[in-house]
């Protein structure tokens, strides 16, 4: 009889776990975007979610790639049929996370980037608590954060005052967070986004693997 081949108890380089949901909500002009766009650069085994909007496209945005853009009545009837993993009504326009792409990457093992808005970070805390890791990303001033909602002169008083009201709303939930940055300096940003990546993905719960090594080198012993 073949001799039973005996566990090995040398860790593989990657202990299998379950991706998981790392989430970036701010209010706009708070340097989201760029922050996410460096970690997806230089971080390997992370993708971002593509989300469907119902917004109009904007110049230089590529459907597909920024969104899918979709109009209302697809919105609604992917709503009913439960293939968003949360959506919420934004700015007067409707978002949701693609239920399918997410799933398939988690349990590939892939970790998943999100850029929702704070209704969206409650429904995947109350549906995927453990697999969310949320972060809420603050203007280093309010004086700042105005500056760059003013935007172009052209902009009416009446579009610049709703920007504002909408960032003073987002700010309001900051408290809901798993953790909070101050974005004074991209690059401190994106490092502190990576290490928070770093250490959630040492999470013992995340890590499933583990346990099959932790046995098979107790009974090397
Ligand atoms: P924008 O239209 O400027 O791209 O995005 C407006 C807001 O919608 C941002 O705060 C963004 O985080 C949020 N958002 C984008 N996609 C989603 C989504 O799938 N779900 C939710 N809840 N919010 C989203």
């Amino acid at each position: 009889m073949a001799p039973i081949p005996s566990p090995s108890t040398t860790a593989p380089k990657d202990i299998s776990r379950r991706g998981l949901m790392l989430v970036l909500s701010s209010p706009s002009g708070a340097g989201k975007t760029t922050i996410s766009r460096r970690l997806l650069e230089r971080e390997s085994g992370i993708t971002m979610s593509v989300s469907a909007t119902t917004r109009a496209m904007r110049p230089g945005e590529v459907s597909g790639v920024d969104y899918h853009f979709i109009d209302q009545a697809r919105f609604d009837r992917m709503a009913e049929d439960g293939a968003f993993l949360e959506y919420a009504r934004v700015f007067g326009n409707c978002y949701g996370t693609p239920r399918g792409a997410v799933d398939e990457a988690l349990s590939a093992g892939r970790d998943v980037l999100f850029d929702i808005d704070w209704q969206g970070t409650q429904q995947l805390a109350e549906n995927a608590r453990d697999d969310l890791v949320s972060v809420f990303i603050l203007p280093p001033s309010g004086e700042e954060l105005e500056r760059r909602l003013r935007g172009r002169a052209q902009d009416s008083a009446e579009v610049i005052a709703g920007r504002m009201a909408k960032a003073s709303d987002e700010i309001s939930h900051w408290a809901e967070y798993d953790y909070v940055i101050v974005n004074r300096d991209v690059d401190e940003s994106v490092a502190a986004v990576t290490a928070i990546l770093h250490a959630e993905r040492l999470r013992r719960r995340r890590q499933v693997g583990m346990t099959q090594f932790v046995k098979n080198v107790q009974a090397a012993l």
